[in-house]
């Protein structure tokens, strides 16, 4: 009889130890595996992003309009931006969160991984299935627009072509500017004709 008490206390004493093995584990890997999953947010849980640009998007001479409406997000606090990227590409962005009320912060850290060139976040958990942006090329093309509009972003063009842009998608307003009667007498051309 006493040997079976004690048997059972062995018995509680590794099912206990079992169990606490368990819950350190999982208490000391998930802070580990969100501290990972940081590095391919520019600092951030993934569950904070609302809007994600790859680098390669970011050096792009057009503003992403995905960005924009993001920004004016209500949950949209801040964005951030990778140090890695030329701050000739980064400006545009920098100037469009100003604008919009929000910080912008670029940041340089070797440890960041992944090709996340940008990201608009909130303080707190927005669960945003979605935050990838469609290439704009691709998605303008579809939509009927020519490679020569799509490729005059942040320059002068006619009333034609800037309503054309503007029909495909209203949102490309804060990448073309049209060209005033001014301009064309000092002789400048529309860049998408
Ligand atoms: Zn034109």
């Amino acid at each position: 009889m006493e040997h079976d008490v004690q048997k059972e206390a062995i018995n509680t004493w590794v099912n206990k130890n079992e169990l606490e093995k368990a819950l350190s584990i999982g208490i000391h890997r998930a802070p580990e595996f969100k501290h990972e999953e940081k590095k391919h947010y520019l600092g951030e849980f993934r569950e904070r992003v609302i809007r994600l640009l790859t680098k390669k998007q970011v050096m792009e001479p057009a503003i992403y309009p995905e960005i924009a409406e993001a920004l004016k997000d209500r949950r949209a606090v801040k964005m951030i931006i990778n140090g890695d990227i030329d701050y000739r590409f980064v400006k545009k962005y920098v100037k469009l969160a100003q604008k919009m009320g929000k910080t912008s912060t670029v940041i340089h850290d070797p440890g960041f991984k992944g090709e996340t060139g940008l990201i608009v976040a909130g303080d707190g958990a927005v669960d945003v299935q979605n935050i990838d942006v469609p290439d704009r090329e691709t998605r303008l093309k579809k939509l009927g627009v020519s490679p020569a509009l799509i490729h005059s972003a942040g320059k002068k063009v006619c009333e034609r072509c800037y309503k054309k842009i503007i029909h495909a998608d209203p949102g490309e307003a804060i990448n073309y500017q049209l060209l005033t009667l001014a301009d064309r007498f000092w002789g400048e051309r529309c860049s998408a004709c």
